[in-house]
């Protein structure tokens, strides 16, 4: 084990024992290192992990900001990640419609179940501002921002860090396939009806068909621009 992955695993256990906390502080650089019997270049490569990671941010200077602060910020991290990884097309864009169809389906499920929550609002409020907006790879962006609010309405953290981290990827893939579609205006319309559509059953209380309209929503988008069907698996077979 190279001494830094030494750090790493002593502040992993600390926040698995409860030793260490959100908001709580790492101990000083030379402390750790002095502790851990690692050099402090070692405890700051450590660190600058745990920074991209999205774990820690550190604070400079004195006062209540010094320090190396235990932060919990996955979604940041985890979505610069999985764009990187789309991007050396690791991960394909079938495959991640696929997976938005999995998580979305059941979201907005439970949702639905979950009755009003403020994220539908916050739904809502983005369709208006799609409505008013011409450029499609800003309209995109607003889709992509409708969709992890649906996701975090369902309640359960792990599933809304996992939507709001596949955010940029989504919207990449969306705005790479506007090239591929006809008519932008017609397309924007018939989402935005899907949208409404969608909202509407989940504000009904029908999780069932709020189920099956998400599903057909962002398959629809997908095969619309020429794609393959996802569900017949992609493979080594890209799509785009
Ligand atoms: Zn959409």
């Amino acid at each position: 084990m190279r001494t830094h992955q030494l750090v790493l695993a002593w502040i992993e256990e600390q926040l698995a024992g409860g030793a260490l906390t959100v908001g709580g502080r790492l101990p000083p650089e030379r402390a750790l290192a002095t502790q851990l019997a690692v050099s402090r270049a070692s405890v700051r490569e450590a660190i600058r992990i745990l920074e991209a990671m999205g774990v820690v941010r550190s604070g400079v200077g004195s006062g209540p900001d010094a320090g190396t602060v235990i932060t919990a910020d996955p979604t940041a991290a985890l979505g610069s990640a999985l764009r990187l990884h789309v991007a050396t097309s690791h991960f394909p864009v079938a495959d991640i419609v696929q997976t938005r169809v999995l998580l979305e389906s059941w979201s907005v499920a439970h949702a639905a179940a979950r009755g009003q929550a403020p994220e539908l609002d916050a739904a809502a409020a983005l369709l208006e501002r799609m409505d008013a907006c011409a450029d499609a790879d800003e309209f995109l962006a607003l889709d992509a921002a409708f969709h992890v609010e649906l996701a975090k309405a369902a309640g359960n953290a792990v599933v809304g860090a996992m939507m709001g981290s596949l955010r940029a990827a989504i919207q990449g893939y969306a705005s790479s396939l506007t090239a591929n579609l006809p008519d932008w205006d017609a397309t924007s319309a018939r989402l935005q009806g899907e949208h409404r559509g969608i909202l509407e059953a989940i504000r009904a209380g029908d999780g069932a068909r709020a189920g099956t309209l998400v599903g057909a929503h962002i398959e629809g988008y997908y095969r619309e621009a020429g794609m393959p069907s996802p569900a017949s698996g992609s493979g080594d077979t890209p799509g785009a």
